[in-house]
């Protein structure tokens, strides 16, 4: 085998196979059974698809094909049953996938299915949620993200979207659509800035591995052209915007993005965006202690989302080196809900995951900061990790 010149299988949709099996000579129904191999049985070689002739295996490898799965290179198990898993790709690069046994993120959003049965016997969970990234590092700079310390470093291919799920899967030892399993577009990056491999990703997951686009979300800082792409997408995740501060100053303050694409031209998209029947938008609002968690701010959140059909989900800043914001005391937390409530907004505390293991919203970091983060996590008070 040439190991100098791989090139992934992973990724390719049934045309893009259509056309290679065509170029090995091979009839064209070998195009659905490598797909099925690839998304349903998720094989680890190509090698191993068992449904190939032994010559048209060696003949793919010969040439340099391979499965090209990410490996996981870490893995962190929080006290709350959160896994943190460090995906290495082919050219060296890191990202983080999040497995979160018992939802959150997905469905009812307010974490109400978290943390509820972690060590039962025979079944760990009834569904879970994986967070998925988009893009090594991020372009996007949210002055309480600590992805944004790492800047942007590239986009993931359509093979290392869904090859992390994939890869994640295969440890976990489960098969969609069987196993309830959410996905959320959460992890690092901005999913909008890598959009036309986002969107490759998501046909793969839904038509190969058979995860059902109602339980999957996806998440964006706000790119205003892409929201209006989005909701033209004949198949689609649900719609979460980072809304993250009430009023303009704020949030340019907060999201530098928002001088490019400010509240007015945000919440025109999100008043355009044509739900489906029962669907309702997410607004995330990152809280921060005495910067954009006043009964203030909550009253103005309550202005911006009026009329449209939504939910609010609260999320307390998880705190992270070099983070210049802090937690805000539950009862403010709280106190904001209790405003948006009684303006009838739906809203929700998201609790966090995995805040033990740097895994929870706004801490994936990745790799090189691994070791540190062993230290920095051992301090705290939830529970140690344990690296596995
Ligand atoms: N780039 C996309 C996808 C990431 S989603 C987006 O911005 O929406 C990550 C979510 O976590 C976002 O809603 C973000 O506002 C939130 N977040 C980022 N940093 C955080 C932190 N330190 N604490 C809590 N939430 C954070």
């Amino acid at each position: 085998m040439n190991e100098s010149k791989q090139t992934a299988l992973m990724g390719l949709g049934l045309s893009e196979l259509s056309l290679l099996v065509e170029d090995f000579g091979q009839p064209h129904y070998r195009a659905q059974q490598i797909f099925e191999a690839l998304y349903r049985q998720r094989v680890v070689a190509a090698e191993s698809i068992s449904a190939l002739p032994q010559d048209f295996r060696q003949a793919l490898a010969g040439r340099g094909y391979s499965v090209g799965l990410p490996a996981i290179a870490k893995k962190f198990v929080s006290a709350d049953g959160t896994v943190r898993y460090l995906i290495a790709l082919a050219d060296g690069q890191s990202v983080e996938t999040v497995w979160m046994p018992e939802g959150d993120g997905g469905e009812a959003g307010d974490g109400s299915e978290a943390g509820l049965e972690l060590s039962g016997t025979s079944r760990k969970w009834n569904r879970a949620t994986l967070c998925v990234s988009s893009q090594v590092g991020c372009a996007v700079d949210c002055q309480f993200c600590l992805t944004a310390a790492l800047g942007m470093k590239r986009n993931l291919t359509v093979g290392e979207i869904v090859g992390q799920v994939c890869a994640v899967l295969n440890d976990q030892r489960v098969s969609p659509p069987d196993a309830r399993v959410n996905l959320v577009f959460m992890g690092m990056g901005e999913p909008f800035l890598n959009y036309e491999n986002f969107i490759r990703a998501v046909r793969l997951l839904v038509e190969g591995v058979k995860i059902p686009e109602s339980r999957m979300t996806v998440s964006t800082a706000g790119i205003v052209p892409r929201i209006f792409d989005f909701g033209a997408e004949p198949l689609r995740p649900k719609l979460a915007i980072s809304l993250n501060a009430s009023n303009n100053e704020l949030r340019a303050r907060l999201m530098p993005l928002n001088r490019k694409w400010n509240l007015e031209a945000l919440m025109a998209a999100a008043r355009a965006f044509p739900l489906r029947h029962r669907e309702k938008l997410t607004f995330e609002y990152v809280l921060l202690q005495e910067v954009n968690d006043s009964p203030v701010n909550a009253r103005e959140v309550v202005e911006l989302v009026r009329g449209i059909r939504a939910k609010v989900n609260l999320i307390a800043l998880n705190a992270g080196p070099g983070i210049a914001f802090r937690t805000p005391e539950e009862g403010r937390v709280l106190g904001f809900q209790k405003t948006l409530l009684a303006a009838g907004v739906p809203a929700f505390v998201r609790r966090p995951r995995g805040r033990d293991i740097y895994a929870a919203c706004g801490q994936l970091k990745r790799t090189i900061e691994a070791d540190a983060d062993s230290q920095e996590i051992a301090q705290t008070p939830i529970g140690a990790p344990r690296a596995v």
